[in-house]
C-alpha cells in the first residue's frame, strides 16, 4: 500500500465510479492500491455526483446518479428511438449515460480515444463512419446484455 499519495484527477473520477456502483472504501482502496484514508479524501474533495439524469422529453430517469448542468439535454432510450434525426452528439452522450459507461470506460472498451468521444459528445467532431459505428453498435450491445 503506497501512502501519502494524493490521487490524481484521473484516479479520482475511478474512485468515484467505483463509489457510485456501490462499492466499499475499503474494496476500492485495495483495487487502487491506495489507502481508504486516500479513497476517503479524494471523495471528500469533489462530493459524489448525486442527481439522477433524467430525460428532457418524458422525465425518466436515465440514470441514478450523475447528473450535472452537463446532462440536463440527454433523453432516455425510449424517446432517443422518437427522435430519428438526434445529432450523433446527443444520441452518443445519451447512449453512453443509459449505459452507465464513463466516457473513459467507452474510450477502453471499444478502442476510441477519450478525447475523440468527448469531442464528438460535444457536437465539436463529427464521427468517421467506422467510428460510428463501433460506438453505437457497443453501446445497443452493452443495453441488451444489462436487459
Ligand atoms: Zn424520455
Amino acid at each position: 500500500m503506497r501512502r501519502g499519495r494524493k490521487p490524481n484527477l484521473r484516479q479520482r473520477r475511478h474512485i468515484e465510479h467505483l463509489r457510485a456502483r456501490g462499492q466499499s472504501l475499503a474494496a476500492i482502496a485495495r483495487q487502487l492500491g491506495i489507502s481508504r484514508q486516500a479513497v476517503n479524501e479524494a471523495l471528500q474533495r469533489r462530493p459524489l455526483p448525486s442527481r439522477p439524469i433524467v430525460c428532457r422529453q418524458c422525465g425518466a430517469m436515465i440514470a441514478p446518479v450523475g447528473g450535472s448542468a452537463g446532462t440536463r439535454q440527454l433523453v432516455c432510450r425510449s424517446c432517443l428511438a422518437r427522435l430519428p434525426r438526434a445529432g450523433f452528439a446527443l444520441r452518443l452522450a445519451s447512449l453512453r449515460h443509459a449505459a452507465g459507461f464513463t466516457q473513459e470506460a467507452l474510450a477502453q472498451a471499444t478502442g476510441v480515444k477519450q478525447s475523440t468521444i468527448c469531442k464528438l459528445e460535444s457536437g465539436r467532431h463529427e464521427p468517421r463512419p467506422a467510428t460510428y459505428q463501433k460506438l453505437l453498435a457497443f453501446l445497443e450491445h452493452s443495453q441488451k446484455a444489462r436487459a
